[in-house]
């Protein structure tokens, strides 16, 4: 995985251009059961890929916090919100609550996830590649690719399937 790490922002920066033409013709165009596809591909990449041999996404860019994942995060710390929003967070240029630092505070030396039960939905969300009209978070996917593998392969394989 180490490897594959190592080698990811490379080969997205290869497929750059390829992709941003795929995505844009995607975008004007979406195959009908668009949905469906991505779901398929989302289940059948993530079946062979250990997330737990990397852990990327927490090392190196983190979740948005919304107010009701604070609210769930700081109860299960029985914490108040306030409290854990200073301890933990800050306000981003978009005016997001965002991580202080990355690699997340929350992420153990094994890479798991502490608060795994309670985490943000972001973070259960990542890499959104089964997400309902994925067209329309393109320009996300395309930055996901040089971070995460499976977001990566699961381009690859959408540009072999799909003819737009
Ligand atoms: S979601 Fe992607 S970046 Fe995050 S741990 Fe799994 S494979 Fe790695
Ligand atoms: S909260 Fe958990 S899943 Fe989310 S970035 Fe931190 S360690 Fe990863």
């Amino acid at each position: 995985m180490e490897e594959i790490l190592k080698n990811l922002p490379e080969k997205a920066k290869d497929k750059h251009k390829e992709n941003k033409k795929f995505f844009a013709t995607l975008r004007k165009k979406p195959p009908k059961h668009l949905d469906a596809q991505m779901e398929e591909l989302h289940y059948e990449e993530f079946e062979k890929t250990d997330c737990l041999s990397c852990a990327n996404c927490c090392k190196t860019t983190g979740p948005l916090f919304t107010n009701k994942d604070i609210e769930r995060i700081s109860r299960h710390f029985r914490m108040k919100p306030s409290k854990f929003i200073e301890n933990y967070l800050r306000v981003d240029e978009d005016n997001d609550h965002v991580l202080q630092q990355v690699p997340c505070t929350f992420l153990g030396s094994d890479n798991y996830c502490s608060i795994y039960e309670v985490r943000p939905k972001a973070c259960r969300e990542y890499p959104h590649t089964d997400r309902k009209d994925f067209h329309k978070i393109s320009n996300i996917t395309l930055q996901n690719t040089s971070i995460c593998p499976a977001a990566y392969n699961i381009v690859e394989e959408m540009k072999r399937r799909m003819k737009t």
